[in-house]
């Protein structure tokens, strides 16, 4: 089986390799350079040519070739020296170059304006060398594949914070970073008690006061506007933490999913819920089953894995932490007549992310009892029962591997269930979610509708929802067909947070989910949606109203 043709021009763009023709050729690669032995060889196939299991681009990508660099995401480590900081972007440089995206957090930069002894000079500051390391993305693309992408934090108790969160107000400035503030419990608890005159930090020097409010308000002001900075919550995320003993996690990927140490690693692996469902059911011993296969695939991934340097080598290895998360998620609910914003629906998802944690787990013991534990097993919160990795489980944003996968992406609800795309040679065409599809035959056969007049009907249907992006207002539909196929706008933002919440329950790292909002949004939305987060345990946030950045253009372009 062949993906869906649409993606043939990522298959060539991205993960092709001399000689090779199409994704069979992939997935022999990929399962060659990976399995001890054949039978192995032949699940790993099996399971990545039936579209329910892919790893990582970089694995796709580099399996088997020269590079051999096989995962997503790093976090590298930045220190208040000259050295230091052109290192991390030295480093950054090489994991761009393989395929991998960085995470860095510049709060030990020393704040602009303070003394620096050896020249007598004065600092310029985190935000003036994050400056450098954009350009230095810029420079490099992976290998002609992909473009760098970089993750920018700084924590809340940095005196230069203001300057951060509004580092990215300009369209187009630091384009290769996501930039998110890493606020703790004792921030957070000020907020919610709305003690917003009460001052947060003193800048040194200038002695300034800077005051909880200010800052609020300038988080929530920015991703009104943008939706950016994202939030990570340091007190949840080290709550956590599995090896405490290594020390504190304060760095996340590009993507959020996964907090790491410094030059940690994490490699990447997502199982298509849609196609764990088999003639209208969910098939549950296949979950298990290519949950156990996906675990193994991942661990055999860091043994087989060139490092780009050294340190990533040590520090991967000592954890082997792994990313198992989930994929065609929205289409197996659908499949399964699961609205996703429903308690049931929830219900479901946390009973799919429960058995998949499990799993892994479970498997993760029997390598263990094989293989040996991590290296760091000692001293984790793992100490009472043997395990291979310190972390086993995650969501990933899928964003290129759904594609190949033709399945909605990680966890998030469908976008559109008629859109438009490009092929190769620019043919524009509109693609018709297949459930959606089904179901709207369906529906219109229960309405007495037949032949040509069905047609017709479903047409109009589908070219409603490809101009408006939805058919909540096609009264003449049922409203239990409507309540079953809402997309990412239709479902209220409060129901995306509940099923962030309901797979972290689960999830041992982190998740990488966007919060949709209606361009109708208000400020006070996105605080209460903050809080919201903050106080059901997640890790992060990130949250998109409708239209915000394409309403920045407009607005720089009427100054012009
Ligand atoms: P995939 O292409 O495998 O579907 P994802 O969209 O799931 O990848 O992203 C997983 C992680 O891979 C991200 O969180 C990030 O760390 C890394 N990543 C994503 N896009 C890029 C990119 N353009 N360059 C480098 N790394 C990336």
């Amino acid at each position: 089986m062949n993906p869906p043709s649409v993606v043939d021009s990522i298959l060539s763009a991205r993960y092709l390799r001399k000689g090779e023709k199409d994704f069979t050729d992939i997935c022999r690669r990929v399962a060659s350079a990976l399995a001890d032995d054949e039978n192995e060889r032949a699940r790993f196939y099996e399971a990545m040519i039936s579209l329910r299991f892919l790893p990582n681009s970089p694995t796709l990508m580099n399996a088997g070739t020269e590079i051999g660099q096989l995962s997503a995401c790093f976090t590298l480590p930045v220190p208040d020296t000259i050295d230091g900081i052109f290192d991390a972007m030295k480093e950054g440089a090489i994991i761009h170059k393989t395929g991998g995206g960085t995470g860095y957090n510049f709060s030990h930069i020393r704040p602009e304006g303070s003394p620096v002894q050896s020249t007598d000079g004065v600092a310029s500051g985190p935000i003036s060398f994050m400056r450098v390391f954009n350009a230095a993305t810029d420079v490099i693309k992976q290998g002609g594949r992909r473009r760098g992408a970089n993750m920018g934090i700084l924590n809340v108790w940095h005196p230069d914070i203001l300057a951060f969160i509004s580092a990215k107000k300009k369209e187009g400035e630091f384009s290769n970073f996501n930039i998110s503030v890493m606020v703790n419990d004792k921030f957070m608890d000020l907020v919610a008690a709305k003690s917003f005159e009460t001052v947060w930090l003193t800048k040194g020097g200038t002695g300034e006061k800077i005051t909880v409010g200010q800052i609020w308000n300038g988080i929530v002001e920015g991703i009104w506007k943008n939706g950016e900075p994202g939030i990570l919550f340091y007190d949840e995320i080290n709550r956590h933490n599995p090896t405490p003993q290594l020390g504190e996690i304060d760095t996340t990927n590009p993507c959020g999913e996964q907090p790491l140490l410094p030059y940690e690693s994490c490699v990447l692996g997502s199982i298509n819920l849609a196609a764990c469902v088999r003639e209208g059911a969910f098939d549950e011993d296949l979950l298990r089953d290519t949950s156990r296969m996906a675990t193994r695939f991942l661990d055999l991934v860091i043994e087989k894995n060139v490092f780009p340097i050294p340190q990533i080598a040590e520090a991967t290895r000592k954890t082997r932490k792994i990313g198992l998360g989930v994929m065609g998620v929205h289409d197996a609910m659908l499949m399964l007549g699961l609205s996703y914003d429903s308690e049931k629906g929830r219900a479901w998802c946390e009973w799919v992310m429960k058995v998949i944690t499990e799993t892994a787990i479970e498997e993760s013991h029997r390598l263990a009892e094989k293989l040996g534990t991590f290296p760091a097993w000692q001293g984790s919160i793992w100490k009472d029962y043997e395990v291979r990795n310190a972390a086993m489980t995650t969501v990933a944003p899928t964003g290129t591997i759904s594609l190949l996968a033709g399945c909605s992406s990680g966890i998030e609800p469908i976008f559109s269930f008629a859109y438009t795309r490009k092929n190769t040679v620019g043919k524009v065409f509109v693609i018709v979610n297949p459930v959606f599809k089904e179901a709207l035959l369906h529906t219109l056969t229960g309405m007495g509708y037949a032949g040509d007049e069905r047609e017709k009907k479903a047409g109009e249907v589908i070219s409603h929802v490809h101009e408006t992006g939805s058919m909540q207002d096609v009264a003449w539909l049922s409203a239990e067909f409507r309540g079953l196929f809402k997309t990412a706008l239709d479902i209220p933002w409060r129901e995306h947070i509940l099923m962030q919440a309901c797979f972290q329950k689960y999830v041992h790292a982190s998740i990488s989910k966007t919060i949709n909002m209606p361009g109708s949004a208000t400020k006070d939305d996105c605080a209460e949606a903050l809080l919201m987060a903050w106080k059901l345990g997640l890790k992060g946030i990130t949250i998109y109203r409708t239209g915000s950045r394409e309403d920045v253009v407009l607005a720089l372009k009427e100054k012009e």
